[in-house]
């Protein structure tokens, strides 16, 4: 059967598009331009050839027109939909215009597209932690977050936000209820079912190797890396958001949700567990995989062994992912050092 992928170009998307395609599926990404598509297309066939013959790519310039994927969710037997495309930039001009519309507007547009289309029996949405965690208790010692907990932020609070990191979180919860509220209020029009997988911080490798040229265009997963390697961070930077999981682990999660009978309507965290940056550096240094001179000369030092997560800051639970998806996860030192050493042969 064939899966819509909306922003097929970005650092998730890649990862859920091998992962379909090498599960049997074909894909039919969106994009917003034909530079875009060119290079998706391309990044695949140069993976597998046989990946070329089963994935195609449709532009859709602006996902927060009215009708914006009727023709996309028509293609090629389309039987489900994974959402990624949203805005992903933790420093905006305007907050509503860069990220809360874009965020929910696009959800509902793919959502109202979806409901023309009865073939369709999965809609997928990549939602995110930011959605899971409320901001305001700060680092909540001794409570543990699961996916029965919400952001409580409303957009009045996203828009008026002077920061774009909380900006960019409202984005994603009030993007995600929208499509619950959606599911809610449409159930007896519409013939899929929602499951939303909700990642906290993603680390791990692109699926294209960055070339020199994109190393100034990073996204937010990969450019964290590459301040470290590259000796940009010249300090261990704070930890911002206490959780972690591998890219490879969220694409399994995306199509697991397709698969498995028991993922409908359900929202599962997808989670590796806890970690900090002086963790991350600590991990790096340790590595045989990293060049010695990217050690003594680019990584910052910190204090090795300390400021791990502990009791000072919440802890997270992952059994549903586990349970219900039959998820394994990477670990942390998988994560970082495949990510890392794709970068230091750009710095
Ligand atoms: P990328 O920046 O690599 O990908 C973002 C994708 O969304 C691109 O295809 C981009 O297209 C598209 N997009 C962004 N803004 C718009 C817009 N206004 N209209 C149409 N398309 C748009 O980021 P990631 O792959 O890391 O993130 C993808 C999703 O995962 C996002 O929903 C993000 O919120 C979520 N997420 C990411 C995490 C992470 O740590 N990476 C953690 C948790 C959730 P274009 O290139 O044309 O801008």
């Amino acid at each position: 059967s064939t899966v819509l992928v909306t922003g097929a170009n970005g650092y998730i998307a890649a990862h859920v598009i091998a992962d379909l395609l090498s599960s049997g599926y074909r894909v039919v990404g969106t994009v917003r331009s034909q530079s875009s598509a060119e290079k998706v297309l391309s990044a695949h066939a140069v993976h597998n050839e046989q990946d070329q013959q089963n994935l195609s790519i449709q532009i859709v310039p602006d996902i927060t027109t009215p009708g914006a994927f009727d023709k996309a969710v028509q293609a090629d037997d389309i039987t489900a939909v994974i959402h990624v495309a949203s805005p992903f930039h933790l420093v905006v001009e305007d907050n509503e215009r860069d990220l809360l519309i874009p965020a929910i507007q696009g959800t509902k547009t793919l959502l109202e597209s979806a409901a023309t289309n009865s073939n369709i029996k999965n809609v997928v949405i990549t939602s995110s932690f930011a959605s899971i965690v409320n901001i305001g208790e700060g680092l909540r010692p001794g409570y543990t977050y699961d996916e029965t907990d919400w952001n409580p932020a409303t957009f009045e609070d996203g828009k008026n936000s002077e920061s774009g990191s909380f900006a960019y979180c409202t984005s994603k919860a009030l993007a995600e209820r929208a499509a619950w509220d959606f599911v809610r209020d449409r159930k007896d029009q519409i013939s899929f079912t929602l499951s939303t997988i909700c990642p906290p911080k993603i680390f791990g490798p692109a699926f294209s190797s960055p070339t020199r040229s994109e190393s100034s265009s990073l996204g937010i997963s990969m450019k964290d890396i590459y301040d470290l390697v590259g000796g940009v961070e010249k300090t261990v930077p704070q930890t911002q958001f206490w959780a972690w999981v591998d890219v490879r682990d969220v694409a399994r999660a995306h199509v697991k949700a397709l698969e498995v009978a028991g993922a409908a309507q359900q929202r599962f965290f997808i989670t590796g567990g806890r970690y900090s940056y002086q963790e991350i550096v600590d991990v790096l240094r340790q590595s045989d995989r990293i060049p010695q001179n990217v050690k003594t000369e680019k990584l910052p030092l910190g204090t090795p062994g300390q400021g791990y997560a502990g009791e000072f800051v919440y802890n997270v639970n992952n059994e549903k992912s586990k349970t219900l998806l039959g998820l394994e996860y990477r670990s942390l030192e998988a994560s970082v050092v495949d990510a890392a050493v794709q970068l230091v042969t750009l710095v």
